[in-house]
């Protein structure tokens, strides 16, 4: 972008003169020289901008309430992909995202899930399910909602760091410093969920859509979803009266659902089973109030009442 480097050496010329010398380091990031990072959607928005600080201007492509896994784009986004220094995104996740990136962003795209081990996605009813992976890509049923294990998601802001420290050698420190640093806050949520669920009553987590198994593969739960890897998959009556039986066997207490979905399915097989319908997050929005790091401790706090945790 040759413009946008003469604008901005322009800019630091324009500084230069008005302060009389530019302090090396912070004062580099000022506004014409940011990267601007395009996310698919809200935990590596909420990656970027951390490892990024004042040097990243971050655009989510998912909007404010939306849900991800469907996404939309105007061509205006798709267009302003070509303009972007990185994108952030899970390939497979939001096929909107895919097909944008692939038209205007194929060589400056970090794909998360290359970061780091998946796990396969749970097929439990495949003829009634049959086509439910669509929504996730074809990768083979691998699950990508990988940022709900905090670890995993230093690994992905590692990558981050990485990925800025290319495109700004000279402020490779800074990003690589904040990485560390946010690595260090995820891994002490990291320590907070293991002992928090290390003694509980029960372990079956009922949810509505199967997007808990990182976290449930990384505390010992045992996650059972009603859905496929998109909320948009319907629960087949089956799966329903399935998920039901086993709810009564196991004496499970709680339904899981999701805020920005219908409570609708899990109040009515709340009731059904004698139990009580609460949300559990999955961030793949933008929490209303606070971050990822407290959400995630308001689903541990969720958890640990549901599965009589001491
Ligand atoms: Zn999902």
């Amino acid at each position: 972008m040759p413009l946008t480097r003469a604008a901005a050496v322009l800019s630091a010329a324009a500084l230069l003169t008005a302060c009389g010398g530019v302090a090396e380091g912070e004062d580099a990031a000022q506004a014409g020289d940011r990267l601007d990072v395009s996310v698919g959607f809200y935990p590596y928005a909420f990656v970027s901008e951390r490892v990024g600080g004042p040097d990243v201007e971050v655009v989510n492509l998912t909007k404010p309430g939306g849900e991800p896994h469907d996404l939309e784009l105007t061509p205006q986004q798709v267009a302003a992909l070509s303009e972007t220094d990185l994108v952030v995104y899970s390939k497979g996740f939001q096929p909107a995202v895919d097909e944008a990136v692939e038209q205007q962003a194929a060589d400056k795209a970090l794909d998360v899930l290359t970061t780091v081990e998946l796990r396969e996605g749970e097929a439990h009813d495949e003829e009634e399910d049959e086509g439910e992976d669509e929504e996730h890509g074809d990768e083979g049923g691998q699950d990508p909602h990988v940022w709900l294990d905090p670890v995993r998601l230093g690994t992905i802001a590692v990558a981050v760091a990485e990925e800025l420290a290319d495109l700004a050698p000279d402020r490779a420190d800074a990003f690589r410093e904040r990485a560390a640093a946010l690595q260090a806050e995820l891994g002490e949520l990291d320590d907070e969920l293991r002992t928090g669920l290390s003694s509980c009553a029960r372990q079956e987590i009922v949810t509505s859509h199967d997007a808990f198994g990182y976290l449930a593969g990384a505390y010992g739960l045992e996650q059972v979803s009603l859905a496929g890897l998109s909320p948009d998959d319907e629960a087949s009556s089956g799966r329903l009266a399935e998920v039901a039986t086993y709810a009564r066997e196991r004496g499970v207490t709680t339904i899981f659902f999701e805020e920005t979905a219908s409570p609708r399915v899990a109040e009515s097989l709340a009731r059904e089973v004698g139990a009580e319908a609460v949300v559990l997050s999955p961030l793949e929005g933008a929490p209303e109030t606070g971050d990822y790091l407290s959400a995630m401790r308001t689903n541990l706090e969720s958890l640990q009442s549901a599965l009589d945790c001491t």
